[in-house]
């Protein structure tokens, strides 16, 4: 069978695969610790539970406009408006199937062949991958541990050439858990903006942010840096409904006009259900986000602490998201039962094999020297793991 050739440039999601051999595992009995998912363990709040639950009694069970409801889309606006006093009309909002979905709906109506998109590294797996399936260049933008994965201008307009579209912006970012203070994003923005390149602000870590922090949204910066952003968002981490599949864009009306149209021509709505429930869930505000969060600060910290207490590892403490990305290399090149421990990727098949933990290896985010461990899970999982890990870490030789 001839495929077409994009299928060809990609691979699967290594989150999603290494989080289902994870969930396989432990559906077969096997104790295995899951710092795999990149999910919240939290239920979803009742309240949005209870909006589907009206939903699906009501008949509220067809379609809906292909683009999103009128009163999601405006349960978004006004979100955006109080968060970060961004104004969209209804026209600028298209709702879809999760962020990585409004992500996909971007990548085909903007990136084309000879376009190059600038991803600072490390970054979330599907970035490239999407860019690839759309047959543009992904340039990667190395960022650095030691200088707190800043955007380092000089760097920034090296990797810029005739052909540069877009930059991907993850603040803050899955898997290093940085935030860009507002230097860095007005770097970003003042380069984008004599550039002429569109700037794709992925905001799904918004609520989630330590230490008394907020996130800022790049488009809030001036009225010409609104002009050339897209925010992307969704409810999948801020209210533990990864599985409802709710994700959207906001943005200049041209582009989100175009994105509409693909949407409508390849998946149509979201679901109606989910939708019902997404609007109780941002319209309830940020009550459970800050619960959610409380928690996942405690796990930070412990797991932080029990990483740099490893010989051979050190981390940096994330300022957002739930995940931390402890720097291994000091533990590579080791021997273990199976032989040599040479990349992130063997260090964490040692892991799962020997410590029954299911971590992430950097590969995929760009990095050969860290793996990434999700704390959504629990705190006494995140003590016993890592237990675990120290002792499999102590092992070799
Ligand atoms: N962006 C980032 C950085 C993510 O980590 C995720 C998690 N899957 C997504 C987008 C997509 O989230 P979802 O499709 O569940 O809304
Ligand atoms: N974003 C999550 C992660 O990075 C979910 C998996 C995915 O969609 O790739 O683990």
């Amino acid at each position: 069978m001839k495929l077409a050739a994009r299928a060809g440039r990609i691979v699967p999601s290594p989150t999603l695969a290494i989080t289902a051999q994870a969930k396989a595992l432990a559906a077969q009995g096997v104790d295995v610790i899951d710092f795999a998912s990149g999910e919240p363990d939290f239920d979803t709040p009742d309240h949005a539970k209870a909006a589907a639950e009206a939903a699906i009694r009501t008949g509220f069970t067809k379609y809906t406009p292909s683009s999103g409801t009128d009163e999601l889309r405006h349960a978004i606006a006004k979100k955006l408006e109080a968060d970060h006093g961004l104004r969209y009309d209804k026209s600028q909002i298209l709702v879809s199937c999760g962020a990585k979905h409004s992500l996909y709906n971007l990548a085909e109506a903007f990136y084309e062949a000879g376009d190059e998109i600038i991803i600072p590294t490390p970054y979330w797996v599907s970035y490239s991958d999407q860019v690839l399936l759309n047959d543009a260049t992904p340039v990667f933008l190395p960022t650095f541990e030691e200088e707190g994965y800043a955007i380092a201008r000089a760097r920034l307009e090296s990797v810029i050439t005739p052909r540069s579209k877009a930059i991907i912006v993850n603040s803050p970012c899955n898997p290093t858990g940085a935030m860009y203070d507002r230097a860095t994003l007005e770097v970003i923005a003042d380069v984008a903006l004599r550039h002429n390149l569109l700037i794709v602000s992925d905001e799904i870590y918004e609520k989630i942010c330590y230490d008394g922090i907020t996130q800022t949204s790049i488009a809030s910066l001036s009225p010409e840096v609104f002009a050339r952003t897209v925010v992307i968002n969704g409810v999948s981490k801020a209210y533990a409904m990864t599985g409802w599949r709710i994700g959207y864009a906001a943005g200049p009306k041209e582009l989100l006009t175009a994105m509409a149209n693909i949407q409508s021509q390849s998946t149509s709505n979201a679901t109606s259900i989910s939708q019902k429930a997404a609007v109780a869930a941002i319209n309830a505000g940020d009550e459970f986000p800050s619960r959610m969060v409380k928690e996942f600060d405690r796990r930070r910290r412990l797991m932080v602490q029990r990483l740099n207490q490893m010989p051979g590892v050190h981390c940096r403490l994330p300022q957002g998201a739930f995940y931390a990305f402890p720097n291994v290399s000091g533990v590579l090149h080791r021997r273990g039962p199976q032989g040599l421990l040479t990349t992130p990727a063997d260090l964490a098949t040692y892991l799962l094999t020997d410590a029954r933990i299911a971590v992430i290896p950097g590969e995929p985010f760009g990095s050969s020297a860290h793996l990434r461990l999700s704390y959504a899970t629990g705190y006494e999982a995140v003590a016993t793991g890592m237990d675990r890990m120290e002792a499999a870490l102590r092992k070799l030789s």
